[in-house]
Formats: C-alpha cells, sequence, structure tokens
C-alpha cells in the first residue's frame, strides 16, 4: 500500500517559489539570508518588507507582529523561519504561505511555533497556512547534509513509539496508549526506508515523499494532541547533549545519533535504523558530526538524571544504569 499523508494543503514542484510569491500582491518576507539570496533574482514581485529570522523570544516575536504591515505573511527558509511567519500569522490573522527551504524539521506543517523561553523551548500558537509550497531546488541548493538530516524526526518514532510502549507497560503513560494501536511507527519506518535512496540523491520523488511524512506527523501531532510517538529518548538524549556541551550540531543528525544509541539499549532493531540511515546517506561518523567520544559517554552519563529533572516523558532512558555503559560499545554504534 503507498503512504497517504493528511495535512495543510501542500503543492510541490521544482521552481515553484518564485511564481508562487509573483502571484501573491503585497508580503513581508520572513527569510534567512541563504534562501532568499538563492531566489531574490528570480522573483518581480519584490516584498514589502524582509524579516530575518532567529530570535524566537516571545517578545521579540509579539513585537514582530504587532509592527508588521497587514498584508499575506511569507516564510521562506528554516525552521526558525517557518515558526515566526507562524506567529505572525496567528497573532494577526493574516494569511500565510511557507516556502521551506530545507526538509529539515516539520515546522512547516505543524500548528505550533517552538518558542526559546528561558533557557527552553516552549510550543505556542496556531497557525494554518493557505500553501505550502515545497520546490525541490530551494532543498537542492542547501548543503546535501541538511537535506540529508531531515530523516531525522521520521527515524524518531522508531524509539518513541518503543518509548510510549514502555510507559504503558510500566503504569507511567499520561497518553492512552493502546496495545490494540496501529503501529503506525512502522509505517513512517517502512516509507522512509523506500524513500530513503532518493533522499540521497535528491531526486523528486525522494524529497517530495520525506516531506509527505513530515506533513503527517505534523497532522498526527495535532490531532492528538501530544507529539508522543515522535519525541522519546533519541530527542532527550539531543536535549542532554546539548545542556553538557554547551552547543549543538544538525538537530536531524543528532536525532538520528540517538535513535541509533537508544534503539540499542532498547533492544529495538538498531539494524534496521542503521538500514535506512546508510540508505539516505545521513551523517553519523563521530568525526563528520565535529563530535568527541567523550561528549558522547558525558551525555549518556547524565542523560539518566537529566530526563528526570526535566521532567520528561517516561522513557527507557531515565532506566539506563551508567554503571554498565562500555565505551567501544557505544563507538561501534556510531562509527562505522
Ligand atoms: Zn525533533
Amino acid at each position: 500500500m503507498t503512504f497517504a499523508a493528511k495535512g495543510f494543503n501542500v503543492k510541490y514542484g521544482n521552481n515553484i517559489a518564485a511564481p508562487a510569491l509573483d502571484a501573491i500582491g503585497d508580503y513581508v518576507l520572513v527569510t534567512q539570508p541563504e534562501p532568499w539570496e538563492f531566489l531574490k533574482g528570480k522573483v518581480s514581485n519584490k516584498p514589502l518588507q524582509i524579516i530575518q529570522s532567529g530570535d524566537l523570544s516571545p517578545e521579540h516575536l509579539d513585537h514582530l507582529a504587532e509592527t508588521s504591515p497587514a498584508v499575506t505573511i511569507v516564510g521562506l527558509g528554516g525552521g526558525s523561519a517557518m515558526d515566526t511567519a507562524k506567529w505572525i500569522h496567528w497573532r494577526r490573522s493574516l494569511p500565510l504561505i511557507q516556502l521551506p527551504s530545507l526538509p529539515s524539521v516539520d515546522a512547516c506543517f505543524t500548528r505550533m511555533s517552538a518558542l526559546r523561553d528561558r533557557g527552553g523551548v516552549r510550543y505556542e500558537g496556531d497557525a494554518i497556512p493557505d500553501m505550502v509550497n515545497v520546490d525541490f531546488e530551494l532543498f537542492r541548493a542547501a548543503p546535501r547534509a541538511m537535506v540529508t538530516s531531515g530523516i531525522g524526526d521520521v527515524l524518531s518514532c522508531h524509539t518513541a513509539w518503543f518509548d510510549w510502549k514502555y510507559a504503558f507497560e510500566n503504569g507511567q503513560d499520561e497518553f492512552g496508549w493502546s496495545a490494540d494501536k496501529p503501529e503506525i511507527s512502522h509505517t513512517y519506518l517502512n516509507e522512509l526506508y523506500e524513500c530513503a535512496d532518493g533522499i540521497k540523491n535528491l531526486t523528486d520523488d525522494g524529497l517530495r515523499r520525506l516531506m509527505e511524512l513530515h506533513r503527517d506527523i505534523g497532522w498526527r501531532c495535532h490531532d492528538i494532541s501530544h507529539a508522543r510517538f515522535e519525541e522519546g529518548s533519541e530527542h532527550f538524549f539531543a536535549y542532554t547533549f546539548e545542556e553538557v556541551t554547551g552547543r549543538t550540531i544538525l538537530h536531524g543528525e543528532l536525532v538520528s545519533m540517538g535513535v541509533q544509541i537508544m534503539s540499542h539499549f532498547q533492544g529495538n532493531n538498531p539494524e534496521r535504523v542503521r538500514e535506512i540511515i546508510a540508505r539516505a546517506g545521513t551523517r553519523h561518523k563521530l568525526a563528520d558530526l565535529g563530535i568527541s567520544m567523550a561528549e558522547v559517554m558525558e551525555t549518556m552519563r547524565r542523560l539518566p538524571t537529566f530526563t528526570v529533572e526535566q521532567k520528561h516523558w517516561y522513557s527507557y532512558a531515565r532506566t539506563l544504569d551508567p554503571a554498565k555503559y562500555d565505551e567501544q560499545e557505544i563507538k561501534n554504534l556510531l562509527d562505522w
């Protein structure tokens, strides 16, 4: 059976971003330097105003919303451009058009914006774009690793689903897991496996199918009012890495690393995860990611306590015993 996504209105194609902008009348553009640099020579209908995204504090976003002209809001770029455009649209009830320039996250298909508030991340808002225009040429203009990292937030369903079931079995589930639920993680992972080669080779088909997975995941988060099925131990690993090292790397690569390590400890088909990463050409070697083994071990040692302190959902991560870690075993999971 072919995978059929639900979610926002979407259009796929090559060189569709510039014609979309030429057809919408007055607009404010929320963007980042690279995608606009790539596109601006092709656009005749220039924006009334250009907003550089990056600062996702609620104060800043509210200021942007209050001072924006009452015209169509366009997001062009990665997650921060999508989230900023969503906020202005939602606060002011203005039309919204999204032009993602990367398949790295599902921000163009989710309703809430990820605000950076007092050192943490908070989700708020309720954005519904008139159209999400996915222009494959924008993706191909981006560094390849930013595209192949896009599998991370789909791969995460593999470990997150296990965690949700694990929480249920341990009497710690707040979200109504039930044994008769169709295992949506299998559907997602099978589709990801099927299209991984196309992602690696940046084909129209591979990129469209990756975005359809993001679209369905975004729809499901809203439909069931939580993200338990796509956020578990692997994301908690990523948050712990950021806390321990005080820095981050590409979200999808960090989450993919978390999926590799956590699926191993869960005894949850880590071979399948590795196979998909290999097919998609996603970077995984520590040297390629600019991460040291010491940082990985420090993250693993901190993970069980951090996830309790942060009140993350109950997951396999909090039951790990750092005294039993074998450094070589963990290194082998990543350096292949
Ligand atoms: Zn994520």
